[in-house]
């Protein structure tokens, strides 16, 4: 076959060239590892019947980008150097670039950015979903850490597999989800985690975990605690069920939804349609107001204390907490401090939810902490209860 000569294009150190076919869609990438002191000049042939192109697609680390794209309250900072990594061998190139401190993105909608990031934001852009093992009863997926959350989920759905319809919705990564064991109506990721692929920070060597070994608790996993920030994760694993699977309709805003619609029976497209619809009528759209979520945990206190509380506020709401304590929900708490739909310039209090901090435009991430830290010291004063931020603050 012979090939014809387009324009020749220089490969650098760390370029990967990726050949698809336009018809079949079958694509090979090819990764070129040499000194970077060389270069590989290379041409770009197309065939005469039909067009087979070589692309290059260069990891290119960027100075002074902007971050406010970058993260759901959007805050406004840079990041001195910025790069967005596609595979294993990219991630370990950002690593290994010298350039200090990294801060691992994913989509930036549990992160507080107090100020600009004077070393480099490596965003994680891994992709790929797949089925690879699928009986009767369970499959297991693996997703590549850089796919967004809900798009996963649905994908999920789409194949008929059971198990992360109650997360529908949440935004981010599935690279972050193990991070914060995300959780929602009733469901944490936990429920349905196989095991996951990470990539050691120092060594660039991938280590596999399994449930135990990330140690998995309410918004918490060995990579915010006893590994914080020596992991980038970069492929997750769930155990979904093929049929049979276990619906859980325990929240009552998801029976209501359901109730409403006359399904009785719910599939699992019901249940995410139906979180669906309350989230979108509950949680701010970070595309219009900046927001991250839920700023505080809940709380988890003695049950002595709870019971001290309880003669003062006898509707203070409770339910088990995983520690043997009670938890007690944040946001009433703070309600009851009177923060609810509170706003100082542009950083504010969500007026339908009060555990959520807002930003109305321009709050910075300064602004956004100072909230809140005296709604934390209100509710301290209030109830003698000490609220922990689930947000990451930069
Ligand atoms: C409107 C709204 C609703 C939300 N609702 C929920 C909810 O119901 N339940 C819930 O649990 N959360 C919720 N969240 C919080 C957020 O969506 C989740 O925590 C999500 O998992 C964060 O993903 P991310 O990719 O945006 O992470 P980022 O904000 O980019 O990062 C969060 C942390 O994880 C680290 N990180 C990110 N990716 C990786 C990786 N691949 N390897 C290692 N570290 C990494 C970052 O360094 C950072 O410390 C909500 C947020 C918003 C804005």
């Amino acid at each position: 076959m012979g090939f014809r000569r387009s324009p020749a294009f220089t490969l650098n150190p760390s370029d990967k060239l990726k050949f698809v076919h336009p018809f079949t869609n079958f694509s090979l990438s090819i990764y070129f590892e040499f000194h970077p002191l060389y270069q590989l000049q290379f041409a770009h042939f197309q065939s005469p019947s039909y067009l087979c192109s070589f692309k290059s697609t260069n990891m290119q680390i960027l100075k002074n980008q902007p971050l406010q794209p970058y993260n759901t309250f959007g805050i406004r900072a840079t990041a001195r150097h910025f790069v967005e990594v596609h595979s294993e061998h990219e991630l370990r190139q950002a690593l290994q670039s010298g350039i200090q401190p990294i801060f691992i993105l994913g989509g930036g909608s549990n992160i507080l950015l107090t100020r600009d990031f004077e070393g480099l934001v490596v965003k994680n852009d891994m992709l790929g979903k797949e089925i690879i093992d699928i009986n009767d009863h369970q499959a297991i997926v693996r997703i590549g850490a850089g796919e967004n959350w809900h798009q996963a989920v649905l994908w999920t759905l789409a194949q008929n597999l059971g198990g992360l319809e109650n997360l529908s919705l949440i935004p981010g990564t599935v690279g972050a989800s193990p991070m914060q064991n995300i959780g929602a109506y009733g469901v944490e990721i936990k429920d349905v985690f196989h095991h996951l692929e990470a990539m050691e920070r120092a060594t660039g060597a991938i280590h596999t975990f399994d449930k135990a070994a990330c140690q998995f608790g309410y918004r918490e996993s060995i990579f915010k605690k006893a590994l914080k920030e020596q992991y980038v994760i970069t492929q997750v694993y769930f155990q979904l069920t093929t049929q049979n699977h276990n619906i859980n309709t325990s929240y009552g805003a998801i029976q209501e939804v359901l109730k409403q619609q006359g399904i009785q029976q719910p599939a699992i497209h019901d249940v995410s349609r139906a979180v669906i619809a309350i989230r979108s009528s509950k949680l701010p759209n970070p595309a219009q107001i900046g927001n991250a979520g839920s700023f505080f945990k809940n709380p988890e206190i003695p049950q002595t204390q709870f019971d001290v509380l309880k003669q003062h506020f006898s509707t203070i709401p409770a339910f088990p907490g995983e520690g043997g304590g009670v938890k007690v929900p944040a946001g009433w708490l703070i309600e009851q401090c009177g923060w609810k739909g509170v706003r100082r310039g542009d950083a504010g209090c969500y007026d339908k939810q009060a555990l959520v901090l807002v930003n109305y435009g321009n709050a910075s991430g300064g602004e956004i902490w100072q909230l809140a830290m005296d709604i934390a010291e209100s509710v301290k004063e209030k109830f003698g209860i000490q609220l922990a931020a689930e947000v990451n603050v930069v």
